[in-house]
């Protein structure tokens, strides 16, 4: 038995019945990342701390106690606080940072027994589509190390699809867990804006940034969702209502999924189009009525998500200054020295790029004409979800227009990169939830993931409608 190919349940259930032990469990991941060290999955890896933890947890264990993630190795994206574990943000500025707390989801993980074994690689501050864009090196693609692994949540992706790491967090302000799991071929869930604490993340675009997990199967994301989401008072956004809105959905018969026309454009790659009409067919054979619906502002969301996240970022990164966080440029005389060439040295291209973007969409005299438009537009992408989402369970689209492209395609024309984000940012702008599953293979073999987005606090309904499918598909 390959001990890390088993699901969270496979592995729960392996040492409930005392086949395995936590501490050999975890032996097993750090083995597999010693070798599997060249995808660059990783940017820590805290060896001695996991064993520890894994120790303990066997003890628990055998005392009879239990809790959801007893035992279980899990890695954290390196945007996410671990108190006296290094989080970099796979950037120079935040190289040697070492936070003195843990975040509020670190935190839920360690109550619930699981053990943390290691930090994860991402885009720089999480801005980018590949993974490309560390400051260390780039996180390969799982199934073809030529190709990008996705992002910004990359090294997640990866680390879950190459058995790194039983289940993964990530962050998604525009499909940064969903995307790089389908160009890894496992799942990811971008919860509901709220439902999951921001407290201890490392923000990027404030009003967009939710946390959430990957993993191999919808069930092992719905165990790590049930333990890291939840009301949190260190978030002012934090929900403190319902957050469990959704039904287990059992049976499709009934039930209705809507297909938004603006999804499937004529450009839309010949593989992946077939692969997500499939896996529609495969719900309207078990009963589901497909409903055709739009989503009208659809064209306005992909300028309004870089208007607003760049506006956003350039707020929240003008912290790093080179006096409270992170490093600070050698040889400076001045203050003014200390910021330049301190954000001038320890900020990479695509950063820098983000910044300028979002200082000029806010900058007086185009503030009117960008900022404000796109926060209209906002308000538009709302409605039109809500109205389309009033009449159906789930929406269903492919989650990228391509799979893994080759790295380094889009070095010289990074707006290309952008164009890839154009099914995942509009839920974000929307504040909903959505899921990622693999639905099929290119002619590569490449994963292809397709996306079912639901109403507000909808999670359950996301993940059981993609448990009927990797239950009944044969993909
Ligand atoms: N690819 C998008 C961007 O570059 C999304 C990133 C994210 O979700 N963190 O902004």
């Amino acid at each position: 038995m390959d001990v890390t190919k088993l699901t969270i349940k496979q592995l729960m259930d392996a040492m409930d019945a005392g086949e395995l032990s936590s501490a050999e469990a975890t032996r097993a991941t750090l083995d597999r990342i010693k070798e599997c060290e060249d995808l660059g999955a990783y940017v820590t890896v805290c060896e001695k701390e996991a064993m520890a933890a894994a120790e303990r947890a066997d003890k628990a264990r055998a005392e009879g106690r239990r809790a959801p993630l007893l035992g279980v190795p899990v890695a954290v994206k390196d945007n996410i606080c671990t108190e006296g574990v290094r989080t970099t943000c796979a950037s120079r500025f935040l190289e040697n940072y070492v936070p003195p707390y843990d975040a509020f989801v670190v935190k839920k993980l360690k109550e619930a027994g699981a053990v943390i074994v290691g930090k994860t690689n991402m885009d720089e501050f999480a801005m980018g589509s590949g993974s490309e864009y560390s400051a260390f090196y780039r996180v390969k693609n799982a199934i073809d190390p030529e190709r990008v692994a996705g992002g910004s949540s990359g090294g997640s992706a990866c680390a879950v699809a190459s058995g790194q790491a039983f289940a993964a967090l990530g962050s998604d302000t525009g499909g940064s867990i969903r995307q790089p799991a389908s160009f890894n071929g496992v799942t990811g869930l971008k919860p509901t804006y709220s439902a999951v604490s921001r407290n201890g993340l490392v923000a990027f675009a404030s009003s967009l940034d939710q946390i959430g997990p990957i993993a191999r199967t919808a069930d092992d994301c719905r165990r790590v969702y049930n333990v890291i989401k939840g009301h949190d008072a260190g978030d002012s956004t934090s929900y403190a209502g319902d957050l469990d809105m959704g039904e287990h959905i059992t049976s499709l018969k009934g039930r209705r999924i809507g297909i938004a026309r603006e999804f499937f454009p004529d450009a839309l790659g010949g593989k992946v189009r077939e692969a997500v009409e499939k896996a529609i067919k495969f719900y309207e054979d078990g009963g589901a009525e497909i409903v055709e619906t739009s989503i009208g502002s659809f064209d306005m969301a992909l300028a309004c998500y870089y208007i607003i996240s760049s506006a956003e970022a350039s707020s929240n990164l003008s912290r790093y200054d080179g006096v409270k966080y992170g490093r600070r440029a050698e040889g400076c005389k001045t203050i003014d020295d200390v910021y330049y060439k301190s954000r001038t040295q320890f900020f990479g291209a695509e950063v820098k790029r983000r910044m300028m973007l979002g200082n000029f969409v806010l900058s007086s005299g185009y503030y009117d004409a960008f900022y404000l438009r796109a926060s209209k537009a906002r308000t538009l992408i709302k409605r039109d979800f809500e109205a389309a989402l009033s009449d159906c369970d789930a929406l269903i689209c492919p989650t990228a227009p391509t799979t893994a492209y080759k790295s380094g395609s889009n070095a010289e024309d990074p707006a290309a990169a952008y164009l890839g984000d154009v099914f995942t940012v509009p839920v974000n702008i929307a504040g909903l939830p959505a899921l990622s599953v693999k639905c099929g293979e290119d002619s590569d073999g490449l994963p292809i993931g397709m996306q079912l987005i639901g109403r507000q606090y909808c999670e359950e309904t996301l993940l059981s409608l993609a448990e009927i499918y990797e239950k009944g598909a044969a993909k």
